[in-house]
């Protein structure tokens, strides 16, 4: 494959500080003080108010003005104070992005409270963070080392569990937890601070994406044990489960009989789409798609090529092997230009990838959807998530052939 030069890269995501802002506009009575220049300030606030985060974002005015007349250390603090006023706000993380880092902020000159909230920089510029799901470890890595409770006694046959998640699979996680003897459960990036506190007195934790480096670090120094991987597919579901049963010292009995069920569930459904074939590429990022491809792999699918957007990490390495040795072409920090030429080499006959990417399959009669968009907003884990992935792959590979048509009736034929 044609190798990158300056000359054919193209925007390939959005702001990293997205990812950020993401987990810290969740947070209940939380308002983000965001330190940007206006431009950054325009996109940021419109593609999170896009992804419904409902919170207001405040931010001190900052252009050249600003920078060069040495302020904007005071225009932040000011902003602090103004948002503090409100005495519904709990917590403010002052987001730093590009310029703003670049101009340099003292965290040391910045309060640690101001009203009833607790104040939180969190660095997020672009040329140190590069995807939005990276910036996410660097907002829930921030606000464990700030808030979590590492000092407190352990809860017994406790678990983190870190990911953004859909809601139904941070059900069907609770379900299985408790089946297997996990007594408590926390759940992060979540919505309450007092969670990150808590995250503290676990005794284990369950890395569900691979992007979440600097969050299993800091973990690991404080004690606490993490394993890595999820239950996506029939075998990797079962030994999800028994890694959780061996950290936590469970009942290896029944953590055994609960894995067993829990993959014959998995495995049944996947039995179910065994007709079914085809060539897809899987191209978003999310940093999230390897156990994506891995079960398509399970269903039987090929997979000639995976990107995203992350870089490759020791937490998501058993994928990497395993899809490699399957004949999956995995590139990380991918260009958009990389998976167009992925879909000229491999013409799949299904596209999960980004808009651009997925524009650029349509014109080419392959039939595309957004991963963001229907793959992170539906179910994933377990037999449901399997039976949902599954069911809507096979519903687009069946609609090959309207592509095809639709391509033909818009090229116009030479008379
Ligand atoms: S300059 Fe930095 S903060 Fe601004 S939009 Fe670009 S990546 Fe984001």
């Amino acid at each position: 494959m044609e190798k990158n030069t300056c000359a054919n890269l193209h925007p390939q995501s959005m702001c990293p500080a997205f990812g950020g802002l993401r987990v810290l506009t969740r947070i209940e009575g939380a308002r983000v003080c965001l330190v940007a220049d206006q431009g950054c300030l325009y996109g940021l606030t419109f593609v999170s108010h896009f992804y419904a985060a409902r919170r207001s974002i405040m931010s001190p005015e900052l252009m050249n003005v600003q920078i060069s007349g040495g302020t904007m250390i005071d225009d932040v603090r000011a902003t602090i104070e103004q948002i503090a006023d409100d005495p519904a706000v709990t917590f403010i993380p002052v987001v730093s992005t590009c310029v703003a880092e670049t101009a340099g902020i003292a965290e040391e000159l910045l309060p640690e409270k101001a009203g009833n909230a607790q104040v939180q920089l969190v660095r997020l510029p672009a040329f140190q963070i590069k995807s939005h799901p990276e910036a996410k470890d660097v907002a829930v890595s921030t606000l464990l080392g700030r808030f979590a409770d590492f000092g407190a006694p352990k809860r017994e046959k406790s678990l983190l569990v870190v990911g953004e998640i859909f809601p139904v699979d941070a059900m069907a996680i609770g379900a299985v937890l408790q089946r297997i003897g996990v007594e408590s459960v926390i759940a992060l990036p979540g919505t309450e601070l007092e969670d990150y506190v808590e995250a503290g007195k676990v005794e284990a934790c369950a890395i569900l994406h691979p992007f979440y480096e600097r969050t299993a670090s800091l973990l690991e120094k404080k004690g606490i044990l993490t394993i890595s991987g999820n239950p996506v597919g029939a075998g990797a579901t079962a030994g999800w489960i028994e890694q959780i049963g061996e950290v936590l010292e469970l009942d290896m009995e029944t953590v055994r009989q609960v894995a067993a069920e829990e993959k014959e569930k998995a495995a049944t459904v996947i039995e179910k789409f065994a007709n079914l074939s085809g060539k897809v590429i899987v191209a978003g990022y999310e940093g999230n798609e390897l156990p994506v491809v891995r079960l398509l792999l399970e269903a039987g699918l090929d997979v000639p090529y995976a990107s995203t957007s992350i870089a490759r990490t020791a937490l998501g390495e058993e994928d990497h092997q395993l899809l490699s040795m399957l004949g999956t072409e995995i590139r990380y920090r991918k260009f958009l230009e990389e998976d167009m030429q992925a879909v000229m080499k491999y013409e799949p006959d299904l596209v999960i990838g980004t808009t651009s990417l997925d524009s650029f399959a349509k014109e080419r009669g392959i039939p595309a959807i957004y991963y963001t968009n229907n793959i992170s907003s539906r179910p994933v884990f377990f037999a449901a998530g399997a039976g949902t992935v599954l069911g809507m792959v096979a519903g687009l590979l069946g609609r090959k052939d309207v592509f095809r048509k639709m391509k033909e009736y818009f090229t116009p034929t030479l008379p």
